[in-house]
């Protein structure tokens, strides 16, 4: 198995699943659809696949759909599509509402065993109750009673709705998940795929087991944080095997949660920005989800390296997002296109006395190490613009290379009151040695022909370091995550097609997010910036 090149805990694949089998071992990437995927979900599936294939087994994907209330088809549909991104190999896809009839047979097996009892104590009392380790008075009801109500439940009857249906665990386990947790509940909302057919539905609690254990799930891999509820899972998969003979055993293997700095990963939380417009929807790249973060430039190779550099360890800890994006800039500077822009409102232009007459044009490497990249057309004339910045480091009468052309002598700097420079005049000295100038400059051959360019740099979406559960990350949104520049890209912009990544000279790395329009040549092209990991 291939360990993750120059990542801080590696390794951590030596430590395998217990009780695997080779060929044998089957896991599982559940998700719930009610959001898209987010870069968590993504180290969840990945690390799902990588257990499968290093045992040589099967990856399921099932979508937990037991809460009609928060899921929609809308976002099957768009996890669909990112399992597909992420380059799931798994067997084809299920949900978990396709066994609602067996949950359902189950949880009445279970009731006529004894096992379960219908509760219609209020939801705060029930609460209190099992904060402080009471027994429900409806704890006592008999199989017939329980069976009646459980009808009733699924008829949505007024003593139905007022009911639940709890399993006998342990009232006065220390571990409140271990306190008669609730295993179905009525929920009158349209569910997405069986409609209205159902009107009580199995819990994430009491469907998990029961289906992973159907599906013949041997290794079911869960966050850390609910380690808690380990024992909760494998009292209530007992239980139903007690009833349901022919259920194998799934052994639960706990890893860390991804949490990154200056960020939420949270469907809930990431609905929120998507409804309050703070974002364009679920694709916006400023977005922690799979989509968001594809369309700015991550690279699918240096999410897996990511995610498999932080393996099986079960520290959960913040990750900064340097990490991941200086992955990515390793995968994509060796191949990717260099071009030049200038910043509309900070360029200067420079005449050059002794340039060529009319414009020019040469045939140069887009990337000088790798021929793959092709070439471009280099424009030269006598009329270039440089970037202000550059402009303010000159002195009268230097000596500076071109990039990629040669050196020039700047003869004149002209400055307005304020110190701006508003005009060069230079003198190519193309005889001179580069290796004798200081400085190194990018510059544009003025042309009709530059595309106008849109630079997007996009910051994070919370402005608090390290958000905690019990932080309303609400008061804590950037309200400036988004700061856009208006440029001009040489004229070999024009033909780069949406998604392209290039490198922009000395501006840094740019993936193409809507492409240069013949037809509408004065609409920019829009170029996000691709974070490199290099802290600015
Ligand atoms: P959220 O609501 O925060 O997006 P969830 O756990 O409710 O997460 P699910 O769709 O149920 O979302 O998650 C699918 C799988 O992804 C589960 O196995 C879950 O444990 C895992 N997962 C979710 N968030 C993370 C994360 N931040 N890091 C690692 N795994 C995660
Ligand atoms: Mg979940
Ligand atoms: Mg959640």
């Amino acid at each position: 198995l291939a360990k993750a090149k120059g990542g801080g805990d590696t390794g951590s694949f030596d430590i395998g699943l217990p009780n695997a089998v080779m060929g044998k071992v089957v896991t599982r990437f559940p998700p719930e659809p009610s959001g898209f995927l987010h870069i968590g979900h993504a180290k969840a599936a990945l690390l799902n696949q990588q257990f499968a294939e290093m045992y040589k087994g099967r990856l399921l994907v099932r979508f937990d759909d037991t809460n009609p209330s928060k899921e929609k088809d809308e976002y099957v549909e768009s996890i669909i599509a990112d399992i597909k991104r992420l380059g799931l190999r798994h067997e084809p896809v299920t949900y978990t509402s396709d066994y609602f009839p067996q949950l359902k047979e189950c949880g009445e097996r279970l009731i006529k065993a004894g096992h379960l009892y219908a509760d219609d104590t209020p939801v705060d009392q029930m609460r209190e109750e099992r904060m402080a380790g009471t027994e429900s008075r409806c704890r006592g009801r008999s199989v017939e009673e329980n069976l009646r109500i459980w009808s009733e439940m699924f008829a949505a009857s007024e003593e139905g709705l007022a009911n639940c249906m709890r399993v006998k665990l342990d009232m006065t386990a220390g571990n409140k998940a271990l306190r008669d947790p609730v295993m179905f509940r009525c929920n009158l909302t349209h569910h997405w795929r069986t409609g209205t057919e159902y009107k009580c539905y199995p819990t994430y609690d009491f469907a998990c087991p029961f289906v992973d254990a159907l599906e013949g799930v041997t290794h079911a891999l869960r966050t850390s944080e609910y380690k808690d509820r380990e024992p909760q899972f494998y009292m209530i998969l007992k239980l139903q095997q007690s009833v349901w003979p022919t259920l194998p055993d799934v052994h639960i293997w706990d890893y860390a949660r991804l949490s990154f700095v200056y960020t939420v990963l949270s469907k809930r939380k990431l609905t929120w920005f998507v409804n309050n417009g703070l974002v364009d929807g679920w694709t916006d790249p400023r977005m922690p989800t799979v989509q968001g973060m594809m369309r700015r430039g991550l690279q699918l190779e240096a999410l897996r390296e990511f995610v498999i550099s932080q393996g099986a360890s079960k520290n959960v800890t913040y990750q900064e997002w340097d990490k991941i994006w200086s992955i990515n800039k390793r995968i994509i500077d060796p191949v990717c296109p260099r071009h030049t822009a200038v910043e509309t409102s900070a360029r200067v232009p420079v005449t050059l006395s002794n340039g060529p007459a009319a414009p020019e044009f040469v045939e140069v490497a887009r990337h000088a190490k790798h021929a793959a990249a092709g070439t471009k057309q280099q424009m030269r004339s006598s009329s270039l613009w440089l970037d202000q910045a550059d402009a303010q480091t000159l002195a009268e009468g230097e000596e500076v290379t071109l990039m990629g052309w040669g050196n020039c002598i700047m003869r004149a700097v002209h400055k307005d009151a304020s110190g701006t420079v508003t005009g060069i005049d230079g003198e190519l000295n193309l005889a001179g040695d580069f290796k004798k100038t200081k400085l190194k400059l990018t510059w544009l051959a003025q042309s009709e022909e530059c595309p106008p360019l849109e630079l997007q740099h996009l910051g994070y979406l919370v402005t608090k370091r390290k958000l905690e559960e019990e932080d309303s990350f609400e008061d804590w949104v950037n309200k400036e995550s988004k700061v856009v520049t208006a440029a001009v890209g040489d004229a070999n912009m024009r033909s780069l097609k949406q998604g392209d990544i290039i490198q922009l000279e000395r501006k840094g790395y740019f993936i193409v997010d809507r492409a240069f329009d013949a037809a509408n040549p004065s609409q920019p092209l829009v170029l996000l910036n691709i974070p490199d990991g290099r802290a600015k």
